[in-house]
């Protein structure tokens, strides 16, 4: 009979420790969720790659019609809109047509 007391005794510790190595592991396994959801909500919400996006975004040049980076391009405030232009010329260029049309308007 001791030898069966022995065995139903180490069964229970065997079953106790892998209990609580499975609980530990659960515990841990969602803390590290926790922390990697996290981390990841706050690289998201650092938005670099929003801003990385938003700014290779093409803009159309009104006056030569050309397609050009928005951080490559000269911005311009024309009443409520932003025009941009591909170079400086164009930009000359649509203020000349805009001033000639305001005077014949
Ligand atoms: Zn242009």
């Amino acid at each position: 009979m001791m030898f069966l007391a022995r065995i139903v005794r180490f069964l229970f510790w065997l079953f106790v420790v892998s209990w609580s190595v499975w609980l530990l592991r659960r515990i841990f396994g969602s803390l590290l969720q926790n922390a990697a959801s996290s981390s990841q909500r706050g690289e998201n919400g650092t938005g670099s790659s929003q801003t990385s996006k938003a700014a290779r975004r093409l803009v159309r040049d009104p006056v030569c019609g050309m397609h050009v980076d928005e951080t490559l391009s000269i911005p311009m405030r024309e009443g409520d809109e932003l025009l941009h232009f591909c170079s400086i010329a164009c930009r000359d260029a649509y203020v000349v047509s805009s001033k000639k049309f305001a005077a014949h308007g």
